[in-house]
C-alpha cells in the first residue's frame, strides 16, 4: 500500500473515504463507467505551503480504489508521490482556484448529459428543477481537448455563478459546496438531461420564463436558507 510523504488530517482522510464511496456510487447508478469521469474535494492539509485538494487518480476502476490511491494535489499542480492524478486535475485546480465557495467537484460521463453534450446543446428552462445549478439553462462549453488547459478555461467561463455545465462531445461537471451537495448537482443534471432529452423527440418544447425562473431562485433561496 502507497504510503504519503504528507500526512493528511482526519477530516481529509474521511474526506478520501468519501471520495472512494461517491465514485463507486456513481457507478452502481449508472453514471459513470470503468474508469471515467472524476471526483475531487478541497482539503484543509496543506502541501508545500499551498492550498490542496484530493482527486481520484487516472484509470483505476472506482471498484478498486482506496482511500490511499487517492491523490493529494496543490494548487500549483504538484501532486504526492504515488497515484498518478486524473487528467482532469486542470479542472479541479482552477475551479478551487477562481471559485471559493466550492469544495467538491464531480466530472461524469453519464449517459444523456453526455448525449446533449454531444449535440452541443444548452439545456433551457423547460422544468423549474434547472434552478438549483445556480442559472436558467444548463451552458454547454465548447470543445477542447480533454486535460487541456484549454478546456479547463472553457469550462470555467461557463461555470461562472453556476454549480453545472456540460462539455461538448466530453460529459458534465457538477460543483459542490460538499460532496454530498456535488452529488445531488450531479445527479439532478443528469436526470433533467434525460427529460430534455426525451422532450427532444417529441418536437415540441415550452419554456418557463424569466420571471418564473427568477421566482423559482428567490424560493429556493429561502429553502435552502439555514
Ligand atoms: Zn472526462
Amino acid at each position: 500500500m502507497a504510503t504519503r510523504s504528507v500526512s493528511l488530517s482526519g477530516t481529509d482522510k474521511e474526506k478520501a473515504s468519501q471520495i472512494v464511496e461517491a465514485s463507486q456510487r456513481l457507478v452502481s447508478i449508472g453514471m459513470n463507467r470503468g474508469s471515467c469521469g472524476n471526483i475531487s474535494a478541497r482539503c484543509e492539509t496543506t502541501f508545500k505551503g499551498s492550498d490542496s485538494f484530493l482527486v481520484t487518480p487516472s484509470g483505476i476502476d472506482p471498484e478498486k480504489m482506496t482511500p490511499e490511491s487517492i491523490c493529494l494535489m496543490n494548487m500549483s499542480g504538484e501532486t504526492v508521490e504515488g497515484g498518478k492524478p486524473s487528467s482532469e486535475w486542470r479542472m479541479h485546480r482552477d475551479i478551487y482556484d477562481s471559485r471559493p465557495e466550492i469544495h467538491a467537484i464531480m466530472h461524469t460521463h453519464s449517459p444523456f448529459a453526455t448525449t446533449l453534450a454531444c449535440l452541443q446543446l444548452e439545456v433551457p428552462p423547460f422544468h423549474y428543477m434547472i434552478a438549483v445549478t445556480g442559472g436558467n439553462t444548463i451552458p454547454c462549453a465548447p470543445y477542447a481537448l480533454f486535460g487541456s488547459q484549454e478546456l479547463s478555461d472553457s469550462a470555467l467561463d461557463c461555470l461562472e455563478n453556476r454549480y453545472a455545465c456540460l462539455l461538448a462531445h466530453h460529459g458534465m461537471l457538477a460543483l459542490g459546496h460538499n460532496l454530498e451537495h456535488a452529488m445531488a448537482i450531479a445527479i439532478e443534471v443528469e436526470s433533467l438531461c434525460e427529460q430534455y432529452w426525451r422532450i427532444l423527440q417529441t418536437g415540441h418544447l415550452k419554456i418557463l420564463s424569466e420571471k418564473q425562473m427568477s421566482a423559482v431562485h428567490e424560493k429556493f433561496r429561502d429553502y435552502f436558507k439555514k
